[in-house]
């Protein structure tokens, strides 16, 4: 790389501003793919487009080899209220960038750009610009379209601003980095009656509370103590009157975990738990029990690329000592392909506001930070 990007990041400023202010739903982002789409064409980009509904992909091609290395960007807003009072504030009311997924998907676009103009490796590099990140797996989505199939990547990177993180501080780690995200939704059936007569049905309210009490032992009883996982019951509802037994109640919750086989232990616990309660309580209860996203697994090879390559272009690397609990989308990439996912530290005078937050707003002090690291990694993954 023998040219720097100073002079691409005032109409990047200005690029992550614009997707600022329109914001767009998961699977629904489709001025900000066409924006994506004439950006990367305008770099002599070959594009793909309506990949996973929304989704886009860009490839650069230079040299003979056939390798490919992949680099992803999620373009999906929130549906939350934006209080920044940014000039760039967002013009679709309850449609916020709350996750800073504008910023994302400027420094791919800016890495493309660069490495379009300036990169220096033999092979391809696809820019893979995914929908809906946020809860709808539109990650999920591409590789179910034949990403993978279509684009034959080696390995796969992505990023994450990380407002926990100073800018200009970057983290990663070997094997889980983000969590698994599951949901449970549960209904504890009997048939209702009164209260001064308990004896004459099976009392619902009584058989919730067991349920909650044994579901909190799950992670502390059944899963090995150097493992991690969470399970917490977040919503209990049923019943109207002081009098009355309800005829039913509702749970909900939600489990986080690192691994395959302690997220498979839980939903069995969860069912035997279930199951359990029921017979005793003489209730029904149905279990419907959701996986939302699996674990974020880093390769540890491309873990310590990625902080490499971090390290190479003068960022300052942490080796985070844990996973985060939240979830992310980009797990079904690395499901299908070895790669590594990178929090870039976002955090600024201006910029102390958490992730989903309505002040949040994403630092573009950073916007360089994030292009840098991209054309670097992608370019050391082809070495
Ligand atoms: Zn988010
Ligand atoms: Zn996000």
């Amino acid at each position: 790389m023998n040219k720097d990007i100073e002079d691409l990041l005032p109409a990047l400023v200005a690029l992550r501003r614009d997707l600022h202010a329109h914001p767009e739903l998961a699977f629904e982002e489709r001025r900000t793919s066409s924006v994506v789409a004439v950006a990367l064409r305008d770099c002599g980009l070959k594009v793909h487009e309506g990949i996973g509904g929304t989704g886009v992909v860009g490839v650069l091609r230079k040299g003979n080899s056939t390798r490919m290395v992949g680099l992803r960007a999620d373009m999906d807003a929130l549906p939350m209220r934006e209080d920044t009072g940014r000039p760039y504030v967002s013009r679709h009311p309850g449609v916020h960038h709350g996750c800073g997924h504008d910023g994302h998907t400027a420094m791919l676009l800016g890495a493309a750009q660069q490495l379009a103009r300036a990169g220096s490796f033999d092979g391809s590099i696809a820019f893979i610009f995914q929908p809906a990140e946020e809860g709808r797996g539109g990650a999920r989505e591409m590789v179910r379209q034949g990403l993978f199939d279509r684009f034959p990547c080696e390995s796969v990177f992505a990023l994450h601003n990380w407002p926990d993180l100073p800018a200009g501080t970057v983290a990663t780690r070997p094997g889980p980095i983000m969590a698994a995200a599951d949901r449970f939704d549960i209904v504890v059936r009997g048939q209702g009656g009164h209260a001064a007569q308990p004896h004459r049905t099976p009392d619902v309210v009584l058989a919730a509370s067991q349920l909650v009490a044994q579901m909190h032992t799950i992670v502390s009883r059944r899963i090995p103590p150097t493992q991690n996982a969470v399970l917490s019951v977040t919503r209990i509802s049923g019943g109207q009157s002081h009098n009355v037994l309800p005829a039913a109640v509702e749970l909900t919750g939600t489990v986080r975990s690192f691994d395959a086989g302690v997220q498979d232990t839980i939903e069995q616990a969860v069912r035997d738990v279930a199951a359990g309660v029921a017979r005793a309580s003489g209730t029904a209860i149905e279990v419907e029990y959701t996986r939302y996203y699996p674990a974020t697994i880093n390769s540890p090879e491309h873990a310590q690329l990625a902080l490499e390559a971090a390290r190479s272009v003068g960022l300052e690397t942490q080796v985070a000592e844990t996973p985060a609990f939240t979830s992310e989308d980009f797990a079904f990439m690395l499901q299908q392909r070895p790669g590594a996912y990178l929090w870039l530290g976002q955090r600024g005078s201006n910029h102390a506001a958490p992730l989903h937050h309505p002040s949040y707003d994403f630092n573009d002090d950073v916007l360089a930070c994030g292009v840098r690291w991209f054309t670097a990694v992608a370019q050391m993954a082809l070495r």
